[in-house]
């Protein structure tokens, strides 16, 4: 492989993420990772794969919210017979997932996959493992080497390496399967759930194969916690240059997966995509009850295809100007509320017309870019009721 390039800045010389670490390119259906393609968000289907119907509902769903490539279990002969029609039916790519079994991934290459995650070090027919190498060379099939550290197996007598050096060591062992059968159309993952052990694999890997990079924190937990624990992991690895394309792993609805996964990448400033929500965290001085009106701005513009950074401030005193380099946003204000475009107010609405205010606002700026209005498509409030009214008294007069 080419030399890495040698970056001598010092961190805090520069803004921004090092440049990507040089990799190969590999091509996911319409996807490309590696390369400098732009760190892609995939997510994983939690719906039996053979429900058919419920798969394709779902990836329509991990689609809406930008989801670059969806994976799905394949754990029996029924979930390999459903391939067929979920890769006919998909709109995004699809990786089927497998373990140990040759034959499953003969029927996922049989159905078009669009990647197969498989480690070949466990797959125990090893005519059977060349068969299905063959088989995606021919086809154009990448494979995923996935290496999760809870399944390195426990560590012999006398082996004083330490965790992520095993996982890494287990990865190159994979690698060198495939290799060996003239094989390198490959994207690598060495995930954990312990952070630092995560990293160093990572940061090792990365430097001892020209693979992109699958990042993932495994079994990362609920939503709040679970999203904290991938971005700790990830980001100080993306930041570095390293990773491809990653994967937040939540116990939750596997959209959270995607929407944390941007909301990771866009904070990086690694990719724009739709809504930026800048809201204040309120305080004494908010003139609105802001925390309802940040999650109803942020529910009903996050389909919004267009970059674009929208603030909810609670006050029109400090809101604007601190929340200046926002394309557009609400400042609250006692019963009414401001409307403005980069720090500068525009209009005042009554409190009950101002999310209405700020989506035609939004649709203007949307039709002076030359692009399509949004208002009509945004999707419609779910916990409708929740917006509740304004503190009553401004913040300077209450006593
Ligand atoms: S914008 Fe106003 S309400 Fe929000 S944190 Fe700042 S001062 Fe407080």
């Amino acid at each position: 492989m080419s030399a890495m390039s040698v970056d001598l800045n010092l961190p805090e010389d520069r803004v921004g993420p090092r440049p990507r670490r040089k990799s190969k390119r590999v091509w996911v259906g319409g996807t490309a990772i590696g390369d400098g393609a732009p760190v892609s968000v995939q997510s994983m289907c939690t719906t039996l794969t053979h429900d058919v119907d419920a798969t394709i509902r779902q990836i329509e769903r991990l689609q809406e919210v930008g989801c670059e490539i969806a994976r799905v279990a394949v754990p029996d002969k029924r979930a390999g017979e459903a391939l067929k029609e979920i890769v006919r039916r998909s709109i995004l790519p699809v990786v089927a997932d497998i373990h140990f079994d040759y034959r499953l991934a003969l029927m996922a290459l049989d159905a078009k996959v669009h990647k197969l995650r498989l480690n070949p070090g466990n797959i125990h027919n090893k005519d059977g493992v060349r068969e299905v190498v063959k088989r995606a060379k021919i086809q154009g099939t990448p494979i995923r080497i996935g290496v999760n550290h809870g399944s390195i197996g426990d560590r012999q007598p006398g082996d004083v390496r330490d965790e992520p050096q095993r996982m890494v060591d287990l990865a190159l062992s994979e690698i060198k399967i495939l290799e060996d059968l003239d094989f390198d159309d490959i994207v690598v993952s060495v995930k954990a759930f312990d952070v630092p052990t995560m990293v160093a694999a990572y940061r090792r890997l990365a430097k001892a194969v020209p693979y992109p990079l699958h990042l993932g924190v495994t079994e990362a937990g609920t939503l709040v916690a679970g999203s904290i624990r991938s971005t700790a992991g990830m980001s100080v690895l993306l930041y570095e240059g390293i990773g491809d394309t990653i994967r937040v792993s939540l116990s939750e609805d596997p959209v959270m997966e995607v929407t944390a996964g941007f909301d990771m990448l866009k904070s990086l400033g690694l990719r724009d995509q739709g809504l930026t929500l800048v809201a204040c965290p309120s305080c004494g001085r908010a003139d609105i009850d802001l925390i309802p009106l940040a999650k109803v701005a942020e529910e009903r513009l996050r389909a919004m295809p267009t970059p674009m950074k929208v603030a909810v401030m609670g006050c029109e005193v400090n809101g604007p100007g601190e929340a200046k380099d926002a394309d557009v946003g609400i400042a609250g204000g006692v019963g009414k509320g401001a409307i403005f475009r980069k720090g500068k107010v525009v209009g005042v609405y009554p409190e009950d017309q101002l999310m209405d205010a700020l989506l035609a606002e939004i649709d203007k700026i949307l039709v002076e870019n030359g692009k399509e209005p949004y208002s009509q498509k945004a999707p419609k409030l779910t916990h409708e009721g929740q917006l509740t009214p304004g503190r009553s008294v401004p913040a300077g007069q209450r006593t």
